[in-house]
């Protein structure tokens, strides 16, 4: 890239750095009337307003909209690979500058802006000066993100919660309806669980549940998610299946759920499972697609177990 002043991988920024001298704008030419405030007010007003949501993308918008004002930058890019989060603004150009956050020796991502034309020494420094009211806003919200999802994780499968299940739900059958797409349900219990637990205790009984949402989460496709209901209680959401599609898929876990060898220690442990099925109809409520596999579940009980049962059936 041709005289650019791209800084790989990036130059560390945390949240001590002060840009000394007066800012009004950078652009050029400069825009007449701009109130000319002093870096220090600037990088306060920018904290201030950077405060105002604990939402990552909701700041990096903000930030992105607020060094516009003050210099010609056409994108802004945010990486953080630890957290998988990728989040673009504008659109990218030719030259750019890198950098890395830090806050406590923790790393935070990386930011990178670009524009047409390359960055002078002048406007890097006052980049990396609005940048570095931004690394208390970042590690918030990634802290902020983490609790969020903390509280919608069941702690000993790691898959989503009841929580998650009641929000997912309501989602994906307004989505279902509005495109008109198949989706499905299915209700999961564990046969005789009790038993598992008088006869070994409840540390394997914790096993068994974790490696079995393991074991649901290897049968699933990658449109489908996995739920923990509650106590040996799971409920997964299909997307974009049919009830042919859906007893195909019941069918397979509750084969390979058979199959599977729990160990805990010294024992070795097998488990079966009963299904119940339900797939939306037009006019279903979520409650009423959910109270039908959950029928569906306890007729496979009383069928004698270890089967899937359909409300279609
Ligand atoms: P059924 O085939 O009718 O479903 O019989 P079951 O024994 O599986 O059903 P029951 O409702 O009688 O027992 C469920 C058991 O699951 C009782 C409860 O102690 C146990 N359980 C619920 N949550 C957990 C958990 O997190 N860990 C362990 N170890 N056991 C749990
Ligand atoms: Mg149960
Ligand atoms: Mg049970």
């Amino acid at each position: 890239m041709a005289n650019t002043l791209q800084r790989q991988p990036g130059k560390l920024i945390t949240e001590n750095f002060i840009f000394e001298g007066a800012v009004g704008s950078l652009h050029e030419p400069q825009h007449p009337g701009r109130d000319v405030l002093s870096s220090q007010d600037l990088q306060l007003h920018i904290s201030q307003l950077l405060q105002t949501s604990l939402e990552l993308e909701k700041i990096l918008h903000l930030f992105h909209s607020e060094v516009q004002q003050h210099l010609a930058v056409d994108s802004l890019g945010y990486r953080n690979e630890d957290n998988c989060i990728v989040l673009d603004y504008g659109s990218s150009r030719q030259h750019s500058c890198h950098y890395s956050l830090q806050i406590n020796s923790s790393r935070l991502g990386d930011l990178i802006l670009t524009r047409s034309k390359p960055f002078n020494g002048h406007e890097l420094t006052f980049i990396e000066a609005l940048i570095s009211s931004l690394v208390c806003p970042i590690r918030n919200a990634l802290l902020y993100k983490e609790a969020v999802s903390a509280a919608l994780k069941d702690s000993l499968t790691q898959i989503g919660n009841r929580a998650a299940l009641e929000t997912a739900l309501e989602r994906e059958v307004s989505l279902a309806k509005r495109h008109q797409h198949p989706f499905s349900l299915l209700v999961l219990d564990i046969d005789f669980f009790k038993q598992i637990n008088d006869k070994y205790g409840h540390s394997a009984g914790d096993v068994v549940i974790a490696g079995l949402a393991r074991t649901l989460s290897e049968c699933c496709r990658e449109t489908d998610t996995c739920y923990r209901y509650g106590g040996e209680e799971f409920v997964l959401l299909l997307n974009q299946t049919n009830s042919n599609g859906c007893l195909q898929i019941a069918e397979r876990i509750r084969s390979s759920v058979a199959e599977t060898i729990f160990a805990h220690e010294e024992l070795t442990m097998k488990i079966t499972v009963s299904i119940g099925a339900a797939t939306l109809q037009s006019q279903d409520k979520t409650f009423e697609l959910f109270n039908r596999a959950d029928k569906a579940m306890y007729k496979a009980k009383r069928q004698g177990r270890n089967i899937v049962v359909s409300t279609e059936s």
